[in-house]
């Protein structure tokens, strides 16, 4: 299913701290792309919207904790936050839940030490581990708010191609044409289609 045909950039609808009653206009239009932020949040949402409109695909895409890996991959086909040796070992505990998930890398392309992601330098020998075990199809990144996003979309991109990763989840209300330009994939819409979040 391509929505968005004219561009191949696939529509990430973000509906954390949005109510099921405001997403349901969308899954109403036909759009299937999703993506939440927290386990505990998509849990008490998506079982039943995903019962409600068959075809759904759900990313997440916020810090993982090891103890929610399980719960994660009961609810989400994508995981794009995939940073740490911890969380693939985690994951491949559940092989039989591994079937169609896929997984992004998260990179920290701006090495911010309070962000989730593995830092550029340790960005290839991260994803070739992380790919002997898990379906690894993309990387993803959330730019420095105070930056220009274009350079960190730029070395995604870069890096995606290098390792032959088909996805690259980049870009958000504020900066989705800069992140399209640079080869985004899926761009990450939240208050673009939504109005503020409270
Ligand atoms: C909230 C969030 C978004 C969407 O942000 P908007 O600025 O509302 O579009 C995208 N990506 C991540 C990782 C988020 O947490």
């Amino acid at each position: 299913m391509r929505e968005h045909a004219l561009t191949g950039v696939t529509v990430l609808a973000v509906t954390k701290t949005i109510e099921t009653l405001q997403i349901e206009p969308l899954l109403a239009t036909g759009h299937r792309h999703f993506a939440e932020n927290r386990v505990q949040e998509a849990s008490e949402k998506w079982p039943q919207l995903r019962a409600a409109y068959p075809g759904v695909e759900l990313h997440l895409i916020g810090a993982l904790q090891t103890n929610k890996v399980r719960d994660a991959l009961r609810l989400f086909d994508v995981i794009e936050t995939l940073d740490r040796k911890k969380l693939i070992l985690e994951f491949v505990k559940y092989k039989e839940l591994l079937g169609k998930k896929q997984f992004y890398v998260q990179v920290n392309t701006g090495r911010e030490p309070q962000k989730a992601g593995i830092y550029p330098e340790d960005a290839d020998a991260f994803i070739a581990e992380a790919r002997l075990c898990l379906p690894v199809t993309g990387l993803m990144c959330i730019p420095p708010v105070e930056e220009d996003p274009s350079p960190h979309f730029q070395l995604l991109t870069i890096l995606a191609r290098k390792h032959a990763l088909a996805n690259v989840s980049m870009g958000m209300s504020s900066d989705w044409q800069k992140a399209i330009t640079a080869g985004a994939t899926h761009i990450r819409l939240g208050s673009a289609l939504f109005g503020a979040r409270g």
